[in-house]
């Protein structure tokens, strides 16, 4: 595999859809083999860990998530005028293989004189891979991620923070004809999304109920009513507002319903907020125009491994790489832009 267009078509026709990354983790630790350069370590949930062995500098962290989302198997790639297609059968898996393979071409085939750290997590598209990487393990304290699906050139300078809720409301079912016997579960669902600003509650906040389930039966009392819903902010101040508003409402509910109320908040997401003058965002700003590429900076409405590396403290700045309509049947990626991540790559590991 002596270019990354062989090396981008080979891994795509390796299965690793999330949680089950083995045979992907396995090739990149084969082809590691005699390098004797890097070690490796693989951690308990399957992140694989790279680094090489220079102590010249601090190191910078690369990151990719070897996992991909369904259909992701069997991918039968081939180039259509001049882009990586799948045969529609199946997604491409250019997210996030493209940057996965930028970073096997340099490792096989590249010199890199400077420090470096990699890390090859896996469940990135479900939850559960970085989460449960031993970060002890990172000397790094700067990190980039290619995994932004928009033109080549694009910062990400924000992502939202966001969390779950599930309120379940227990009464007691009873026959239509006869509401007194019976607890309705359906009157503290509408009492809660009254008044809930449910859509765009001020700037950079949104608030959505995505499901509601109830009842069994049209002539019967509903016993239990379930709502699952998210808060999704780029303001720590609007979050906590409404997550209490959330807390408080079904305090009261809880008073003067006679059934059970039951709130969970679950799979909680970290932030983060970037400014343009950042630093480290100017300088990777002006490799970037060094590439002869239009930098321009973004938000992130979704999340990445990059929103738990800076929880941890590892300052990540993700970036666009090229990768057109990622999750469908039609994810596509210009051959060219497999090559010129390559360089942004080469010139990241280089010069930041
Ligand atoms: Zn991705």
């Amino acid at each position: 595999m002596k270019n990354i267009k062989e090396i981008f078509k080979k891994i795509v026709q390796i299965d690793s859809v999330s949680g089950e990354e083995k045979l992907m983790r396995d090739f990149i630790i084969y082809l590691l083999k005699n390098k004797k350069n890097y070690f490796y370590k693989v951690d308990k949930v399957g992140n694989l860990f790279i680094k090489n062995n220079k102590k010249n500098n601090k190191p910078l962290l690369f990151c990719a998530h070897l996992d991909t989302v369904e259909p992701g198997r069997k991918i039968k790639p081939q180039i259509k005028n001049g882009y990586f297609v799948s045969d529609g059968q199946t997604i491409l898996g250019a997210d996030n293989k493209a940057f996965v393979a930028v970073l096997i071409d340099i490792l096989i085939n590249q010199k890199i004189e400077k420090n470096i750290e990699i890390v090859f997590s896996v469940r990135e598209e479900t939850g559960g891979g970085i989460e449960f990487f031993p970060f002890r393990w990172l000397k790094s304290n700067k990190g980039i991620i290619f995994d932004n699906a928009n033109p080549i050139g694009g910062i990400v300078l924000r992502s939202p923070k966001i969390i779950n809720f599930y309120i379940s409301f227990f009464g007691r079912s009873s026959h239509a004809s006869l509401p007194k016997d019976g607890i309705n579960s359906l009157i503290p669902m509408i009492k809660f999304i009254k008044n809930l600003p449910i859509g765009i509650y001020k700037k950079n906040t949104t608030i959505n109920i995505g499901i509601i389930n109830s009842g069994s039966a049209i002539n019967t009392i509903p016993e239990k009513t379930v709502i699952k819903g998210e808060i999704r902010s780029y303001n720590e101040n609007n979050f906590q507002v409404i997550k209490n508003k959330i807390i408080k409402k079904i305090s009261l509910i809880k008073k003067n319903f006679l059934g059970k109320v039951e709130l969970v908040f679950d799979g909680y997401c970290p932030g983060y907020n970037f400014q343009e003058k950042d630093f480290f965002v100017q300088e990777i700003k002006q490799i970037i125009i060094k590439n002869k590429i239009k930098p321009y900076f973004l938000n992130h409405s979704g999340i990445s491994d990059a929103n738990i590396l800076n929880q941890k403290g590892i300052k990540t700045i993700v970036l666009s790489d090229g990768v057109i309509d990622p999750h469908t049947t039609r994810e596509k990626i210009k051959v060219e832009d497999l090559y010129k991540l390559k360089e942004l790559t080469i010139d990241f590991m280089s010069n930041l």
